[in-house]
């Protein structure tokens, strides 16, 4: 792997398995791992999982499984530019979203309020490290996935930072450090990603218009002038498309290049690892010192970013889509549904666990209830939990019962 930055996280140089385990004669630790998660019950629970719509309106728009393909498709190509281990960021991207709930926020927003009325919150990162470590069931050595420290690192840190003062069960995964490249980026791809594909279902499903977003959205009328003038009689659904193209491929580059730039300005950590020594660029190439992986994770912040330009367009068009789209009245009816099913099976769950499956039930004895109903909870798509609904609290729900 010679086209590998010396950043980059190496395979070789991984910190290993749980359970140490004899090499695969053809697929590297980090391609198993990929491979782990492909084959897990919480990946293909994705695919009945709300990302923004549910499937009342359209089977075209996106669910967790096809965003989730959509970053790691994205990640794989600006890992590739970066010279970061693609292998690695492709198990991230693929496992990014495990941890959600059922009805994709507002699910995850229901889930949380119960767990704090019994002292407790929900983290969907957490969630996924549970996923991964116990609740997979898979192999007869050991329960969980048993997967690499990278994978499982990333799962935990790619989006957000944990004190280590609240969070000693994760002390394994140093974290006063910064994740890799390769983690930082997931977060950053998320967002590319589902910021240009809402925009695409929203205007799918007729929730914004080409005029709203391109009075709102500076980005998107820019290159709209350039696309209605190459493609004058196409269909508007046609160049909204290719204004989309547009905007993420600018996005993407600006990643990239950004990122990279950020990256060779921070120099080496000096010996005493506190220390930032700017790397003197006027000194020939082949004299700099090499950033390695280390200097990475020791840099005070994450340095996978937009240049604030483009930062700028990003928040802008998320502003957008929170004021226009994810809090539109429309969607509204969906969210309270989703907020009365958790809610009231959540409920029903804590005041009658013997009406829980025999294996939770049997959880109950050694762990805090809020947290076993949680954890069921948190493992249904919303289909399952839907039926679950359906047979414990009696009435079909108004927004299924719309269509
Ligand atoms: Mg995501």
């Amino acid at each position: 792997m010679s086209s590998l930055a010396s950043y980059a996280v190496r395979v070789e140089q991984s910190r290993g398995r749980r359970y140490p385990e004899p090499a695969h004669p053809y697929r590297n630790d980090f391609q198993r791992d990929r491979d782990r998660i492909i084959h897990s019950r919480a990946f293909r629970r994705l695919e009945a999982k709300t990302q923004v719509f549910t499937r009342r309106y359209s089977d075209h728009f996106r669910n967790r499984l096809t965003h989730t393909i959509e970053v790691a498709q994205i990640s794989r190509t600006i890992a590739a530019q970066l010279g970061l281990n693609v292998d690695l960021v492709e198990a991230l991207a693929l496992a990014h979203d495990i941890g959600h709930p059922p009805f994709g926020h507002a699910g995850e927003k229901a889930l949380d309020a119960m767990m704090r009325q019994y002292g407790f919150f929900f983290d969907h990162n957490l969630h996924a490290l549970r996923i991964v470590e116990d609740f997979e069931l898979r192999y007869a050595a050991h329960r969980g996935l048993n997967l690499t420290f990278e994978v499982r690192e990333g799962i935990i840190k790619h989006s957000r930072d944990y004190e280590a003062r609240r969070f000693p069960e994760l002390s394994e995964y140093v974290l006063d450090q910064r994740p890799p490249l390769e983690a930082q980026l997931i977060d950053a791809t998320d967002e590319l990603a589902y910021d240009t594909a809402d925009l695409d279902d929203g205007y799918e499903a007729r929730l914004l218009s080409l005029e709203q977003v391109q009075a709102k959205l500076p980005v998107f009328a820019e290159f709209f002038t350039e696309v209605e003038a190459l493609y004058r009689d196409a269909p508007k659904k046609l160049q909204f498309n290719e204004v989309l193209r547009r905007i993420l491929d600018r996005w993407v580059t600006d990643l990239i290049e950004n990122t990279r730039a950020q990256v060779e300005s921070i120099g080496r950590v000096e010996p005493d690892r506190r220390v930032y020594s700017r790397v003197n660029h006027a000194g020939e190439e082949s004299r700099r010192p090499k950033i390695e992986l280390e200097d990475i994770r020791r840099y005070p912040k994450r340095l996978v970013a937009l240049s604030p330009a483009v930062e700028t367009e990003r928040r802008q068009t998320k502003e957008f889509l929170y004021g226009n789209l994810y809090y539109s009245s429309v969607l509204q009816p969906e969210k309270e549904d989703a907020e009365r099913v958790i809610t009231e099976l959540f409920d029903l769950w804590m005041k009658h666990p013997e009406k829980l499956p025999a294996g939770y039930q049997e959880k109950t004895k050694s762990e805090p209830g809020a947290r076993v109903v949680c954890d069921y909870i948190a493992g249904m798509t919303d289909t399952y939990i839907r039926e679950q609904y359906e047979k414990f609290c009696g009435q079909p729900e108004r927004a299924s019962a719309r269509n």
